[in-house]
């Protein structure tokens, strides 16, 4: 098996709000990974003293605990009970009302020698590759169908925010957790899993550079460093370019390669 992970922040100045982790049972096959993408609030503030970095680790801390103390709990209640702890710790000091209240995207796998479950809430991406190279993408397209103009909108994306018709994210509520993307899948049928914020996908998402599968590839070949790496060139690239219709040149990027299985060696390669 093998794993790596690495996590870039957008620019110095600001602290990097993804959140990323792995463990490994000491004993057995089992395992299980977190992503989180902390939402970086607009000018107006979010109603908390602490601040996204705060909730992420929180939030990330007990989803990757809890994942692993309770095998037998589903994923998705597994993210409703992390959510129930974190706002627990903040709900005397902070307003957890607010609409902007800290929140984050999630994608947690965990895997033991029979299956893979997976859960993945707003624009974070997983991919479950196949031992025959089929990779899977599982996304949580709502906040895709929110169209742009909408987005810049502070007010009018706060109105989608967490609202039936608009898009989820993990943040004060533990029902969210319901509207999450589960599934289970055969151990046998994977051999690779990787978890992407959304500035890492940017290699195929919004740069096109080539498919899920490529990026597999590429996560395979170069590591996780690498294709964060590859990223941020095109970024640069971009900017020189005059591409400017992006929200930000460089974002927080993530990513998080799990080999679960060696490469199955095809006939003549
Ligand atoms: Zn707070």
């Amino acid at each position: 098996m093998r794993f790596e992970l690495a996590s870039v922040p957008g620019t110095a100045e600001r602290p990097n709000e993804d959140w990323a982790s792995l463990a490994l049972p000491a004993s057995g096959q089992g395992g299980s990974l977190v992503v989180l993408d902390g939402v970086t609030p607009p000018r107006g503030g979010d109603g908390c003293v602490h601040g996204v970095p705060w909730f992420t680790s929180h939030l990330g801390g007990a989803l990757l605990e809890l994942s692993g103390s309770h095998r037998d709990m589903p994923l998705a209640e597994v993210l409703a009970l992390s959510i129930r702890r974190t706002a627990d710790t903040h709900r005397e000091s902070c307003d957890l009302s607010h609409v902007r209240t800290p929140q984050a995207t999630v994608v947690a796998v965990r895997w033991d020698g029979e299956s893979v479950e997976h859960l993945v809430l707003s624009d974070s991406t997983l991919l479950l590759e196949s031992p025959n190279g089929v990779v899977h993408a599982v996304l949580d397209d709502r906040l895709d169908r929110v169209p742009r103009e909408v987005l810049r909108s502070v007010s009018a994306t706060d109105a989608l925010r967490n609202q039936d018709g608009g898009f989820f994210t993990a943040a004060a509520d533990p029902g969210v957790a319901a509207r999450a993307v589960t599934g289970t899948t055969p151990r046998a049928d994977v051999r690779a899993v990787a978890a992407l914020t959304d500035g890492a996908s940017r290699w195929t998402d919004l740069f096109a550079e080539g498919s899920w599968a490529d990026l597999m590839g590429l996560l395979s070949r170069e590591g996780p460093h690498g294709l964060v790496g590859r990223v941020r060139a095109l970024e640069t690239a971009d900017a020189l370019r005059g591409g400017g219709t992006r929200w930000k040149i460089h974002d927080d990027a993530t990513a998080v390669y799990a080999e679960l299985r060696d490469p199955v060696a095809l006939p003549g390669t």
